[in-house]
């Protein structure tokens, strides 16, 4: 089943109770451990922009978020506010609380080198894409755990709208978050979020013009 609607709910969160707060620039990486019942907003900032996430079990960061895991139980492959975000194990890992946006792509995967080439001109091979944003974080996060690439895995793109065909076709639509769309996640147990805000300059999805996203932390 594809539900075609988008779901919108707003969160009843104050900006003013968030225990931490910071802004991520387009191109720029987040990687925070948050602990269980830990809410986590990410907000669009100037709306269309792509936030490219990856969680991990912080007890067991080897398990890490999984696309198939988590369209197979909601029977559905878009992500929104009810949607059980689960691991390769099938732990849950963070459930959708809030989204002002409706819909999340959990298909298209993060830019590369190799996908700047492929689908753009062999000369893009060098910009600036997610899969090396996610590596230097990835690199530079202090853990008893030594993240590496073989934990990278396909990712959520917040606030990308990847509509897919009834023959399974995808198609890179134009964006349907505006500025100000947020989604929340809460923890349903230790969790690391990796989040690359993705520098590309290529896609039409932000209007060739990535933006700012803004990350907020509530206790619960
Ligand atoms: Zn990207």
């Amino acid at each position: 089943m594809i539900t075609q609607a988008f779901l919108r709910v707003e969160s009843e969160r104050l900006t003013t109770e968030a225990v931490y707060s910071e802004i991520v620039k387009a191109g720029d990486g987040f990687m925070y451990e948050l602990k269980k019942g830990q809410v986590i907003r990410i907000l669009d900032l100037a709306g269309n922009q792509a936030a490219d996430t990856l969680l991990f079990d912080a007890d067991f960061p080897e398990d890490h978020y999984s696309a198939i895991h988590t369209i197979s139980a909601q029977q559905n492959i878009y992500i929104t506010t009810g949607t059980v975000l689960r691991a390769e194990s099938g732990t849950a890992l963070a459930t959708v609380v809030a989204d002002t946006c409706g819909r999340h792509d959990t298909v298209g995967g993060s830019c590369s080198s190799q996908s700047n080439t492929v689908r753009y001109a062999h000369k893009k091979a060098y910009m600036h894409n997610c899969r090396d944003t996610f590596m230097l974080q990835l690199s530079k996060y202090k853990s008893s755990y030594a993240f590496s690439k073989r934990d990278l895995a396909p990712n959520i793109n917040f606030f990308m709208n990847v509509p897919v065909t009834p023959d399974g076709g995808l198609t890179f639509a134009d964006g349907v978050s505006a500025p100000g769309c947020y989604i929340e996640l809460k923890a349903e147990k230790n969790i690391v979020i990796l989040i690359s805000n993705c520098p590309q300059l290529n896609n039409p999805c932000n209007a060739y013009n990535p933006t700012p996203i803004e990350v907020l932390i509530w206790n619960s």
